[in-house]
């Protein structure tokens, strides 16, 4: 069995040495979160991670949750370790302390997601949903309905759930059917059927409450009719106390490829009575105003199991011996060396390892920007922390997803047959992080949402965000002694971006299917690009501490560097290629032959 420790050597490195947290605890909301307090938050989620969720995610994946006439039940275990959670105060971290929470910093936040994830993805699903439903009821909500539903959803006695997705559409939001009929009391009956939905039901909490898309009566046609609804599982009391049950049920829950300890339903609202959430047919901006956070959660899901797959892997390799190094015994007096002797097994292990440390601190880095968006006393900063979140938030949530499953499918090979088999638990990294490329809006359509909003949104001005730093990075370091072989590699694939960006915008202005078809890869090469830049940045800081190394952690980035340029980054002309290629091959097959 696979062992998981939080990686919190790293999350200090990235909070405090490659980047300055002060600017963060300067911030107007943040000041209690001095440096020593984020430390002791860490040092108490890592326990809470290792020791509560970690040993329940196998026994949850094997149990998966029960359905019983529209009653959920969560495996073993899981309604004790969500009992420790909420009390621990981990459920309203994040949250407004107006309600009960802590307001800790998305920088912070972003870390204890990351530890959650890794530990049970499953388990955290039920927080995460949750947190969706109360940054939609906090941001568009009226303050009647916050003092009903937020106190409540921030303790975690109550949790949340986002219903979006129905039978006949899931990216297509426009063509839901469910209806919100209103009533004479200023509520609405809200009728129809969502699937997917996640956390729809389950035993953890006394109530669920249900953000859910519906459309008016007289909804214009589209995502301009779809309005947004909070409908509670139980009616709320004038004192408080929970009511009558609420005509919204479980009608059951989905047998699917991983994260199985998290309850995914099928809820029927049949008349049931709810609220509209901020104004009519104005749904879809509420939740995109949340969507930023939610796809970095989603973005991180993906870090968090390739932390714990690497760190399986890692373990493994080292324990097992197999074969003989290419180069004579390494370990004469055993049976045979271990997998580390092995270039192809490096191989695996330092590419799961560039993709883990290279996306953590490029999350820590959007992260920051939320933090500067929301607090910030000067409009002008949050303005351009909120264009750099825009831009950077479909890049987080494919590439990070992405490289995620392939984190987890490189901790199988590296345990060869063993990692397919259960026992040792690499086989459900897989199946778990499978799910995080789908939900959340599928990641080729974070690729989409690139090419087609974010790259041209405001005459080039978000790309600009990134690309005014990076050119000036370059700029300023491509003849630091030491330094060069990182910069220059960053240099050529910046300017293979560059030019691709300049190609698709021009291509795309003739014929759309041009910017479709070069979309995924061009998410695929700024990604290499932002993280490449984070690791130029973290080999710099290395170089500079490599004399006063006792635990051989500089030693360690600087070759987790290098080898991110040498071999990972190259895929940058690759891609480059394949988004020259145009659309014209993709597009020239008959429908008819598919
Ligand atoms: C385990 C699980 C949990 C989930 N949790 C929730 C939840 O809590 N709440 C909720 O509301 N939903 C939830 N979902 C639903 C999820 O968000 C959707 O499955 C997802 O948005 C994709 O929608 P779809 O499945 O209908 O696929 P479709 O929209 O049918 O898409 C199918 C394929 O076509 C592509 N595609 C579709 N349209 C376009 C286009 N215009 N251009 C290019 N490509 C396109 C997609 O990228 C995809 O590859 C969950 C799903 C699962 C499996």
């Amino acid at each position: 069995m696979a062992e998981f420790k939080a990686p919190l050597r790293d999350m200090r490195f990235v909070l405090t040495e490659l980047f300055d947290y002060n600017d963060i605890n300067q911030l107007p909301g943040c000041e209690d979160f001095t440096p020593d307090v984020v430390d002791a938050v860490l040092e108490e989620a890592a326990k809470v991670c290792e020791e509560v969720l970690f040993p329940i995610n196998r026994s949850g994946d094997e149990e998966g949750c029960h359905w019983d006439d529209s009653v959920v039940t969560t495996p073993k275990g899981f309604k004790e370790a969500y009992k420790t959670f909420a009390e621990g105060g981990w459920t309203g971290i994040a949250c407004d302390p107006a309600y009960g929470g802590q307001g800790a910093p998305k920088t912070l936040n972003a870390l204890v997601e990351e530890m959650i994830c890794s530990s049970n993805l499953s388990f955290g699903m039920y927080p995460g949903l949750s947190y969706g439903a109360y940054a939609a009821l906090h941001s568009h909500a009226s303050d009647e309905l916050k003092d009903i539903y937020l106190p409540k959803i921030v303790e975690g006695t109550w949790s949340g759930t986002m219903c979006l997705t129905e039978p006949h559409c899931g990216t297509d939001l426009g063509i839901i059917r469910t209806k919100a009929e209103p009533r004479d009391d200023g509520s609405y009956a809200i009728t129809g059927t969502k699937i997917f939905i996640s956390a729809g039901e389950h035993d953890l909490t006394e109530n669920i409450i249900h953000l859910v898309l519906a459309k008016l009566p007289d909804a214009p046609k589209g995502t301009k009719g779809i309005s947004l609804f909070v409908v509670p599982k139980f009616m709320v009391n004038e004192d408080g106390s929970l009511g009558d049950r609420n005509s919204v049920k479980c009608g059951s829950i989905e047998h699917k490829m991983g994260i199985k300890a998290s309850a995914t339903c099928v809820m029927n609202f049949d008349g049931a009575i709810g609220w509209l959430v901020g104004e009519p047919h104005q749904g879809m901006p509420a939740m995109f105003t949340m969507m930023n956070q939610e796809r970095l959660s989603v973005g991180i899901q993906g870090l968090g199991i390739g932390e714990a797959a690497y760190q399986g892997a890692a373990a493994y390799a080292r324990d097992r011996l197999q074969g003989r190094a290419l180069t004579g015994p390494k370990s004469p007096n055993k049976e045979a060396d271990s997998l580390l002797v092995h270039p192809d097994v490096r191989r695996m292990l330092l590419t799961q390892r560039a993709y883990n440390e290279g996306t953590r601190a490029m999350g820590i880095w959007v992260a920051r920007a939320l933090d500067t968006m929301k607090h910030h006393n000067d409009a002008k900063a949050r303005e351009e922390a909120d264009e750099f979140v825009q831009l950077m938030t479909p890049i987080v949530k494919a590439l990070f997803t992405d490289w995620g499953f392939e984190t987890a499918n490189l901790g199988v090979q590296v345990f060869g047959g063993h990692g397919y088999i259960r026992e040792w638990g690499m086989e459900q990294y897989v199946r778990d992080a499978r799910i995080a490329q789908i939900y959340e809006g599928t990641n080729g359509i974070q690729a989409l949402d690139l090419v087609g909003r974010k790259m041209g949104a405001k005459a080039g001005r978000y790309l600009r965000r990134f690309f005014h730093p990076v050119q000036e990075y370059i700029e300023t370091h491509v003849s630091d002694e030491g330094l060069g072989d990182f910069v220059q590699p960053l240099a050529k694939a910046f300017m293979r971006l560059q030019q691709a960006t300049a190609e698709i915008a021009q291509r795309g202005m003739k014929n759309p299917d041009e910017a479709g078809a070069a979309a995924t890869e061009y998410l695929r090469l700024f990604g290499l690009v932002a993280v490449g830049f984070m690791w130029v940045r973290m080999a710099e800081i290395a170089l500079k501490k490599q004399d006063d190394d006792s635990d051989g952690f500089y030693k360690a980035k600087l070759v987790t560097a290098r080898f991110y340029m040498e071999r990972i980054m190259p895929q940058s002309g690759a891609l480059f290629s394949s988004i020259m290629a145009g659309s014209k091959t993709m597009m020239a097959m008959d429908e008819d032959a598919f």
